[in-house]
């Protein structure tokens, strides 16, 4: 029986990981799903989406207009990565 939990471990896992690194938080939500699995991925689904600041190269939330670390004014167009 065991087994089960641990396939079930390690699919929340990996199901927390692509939506993380789909909202460009894939190490956070790796740590997340690690310890709470299942629970970790929905915590995950509902955490906020960031992006890259083409200026400063730091992660910051994806709905910000300024970059709270460089002040640099941003578009909305950055990349995703
Ligand atoms: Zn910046």
């Amino acid at each position: 029986m065991l087994d089960i939990y641990f396939w079930s471990w390690l699919i929340a896992l990996f199901v927390g990981g692509m939506i993380g690194s789909e909202k460009n938080r894939l190490l956070e939500s790796l740590v997340i799903c690690f310890f709470l699995s299942w629970i970790g991925v929905i915590i995950v689904a509902l955490m906020r989406s960031h992006k890259v600041c083409p200026y400063c190269k730091r992660s910051i939330d994806k709905e910000a207009t300024v970059c709270p670390y460089c002040q640099s004014k941003l578009d909305g167009k950055e990349e995703k990565s």
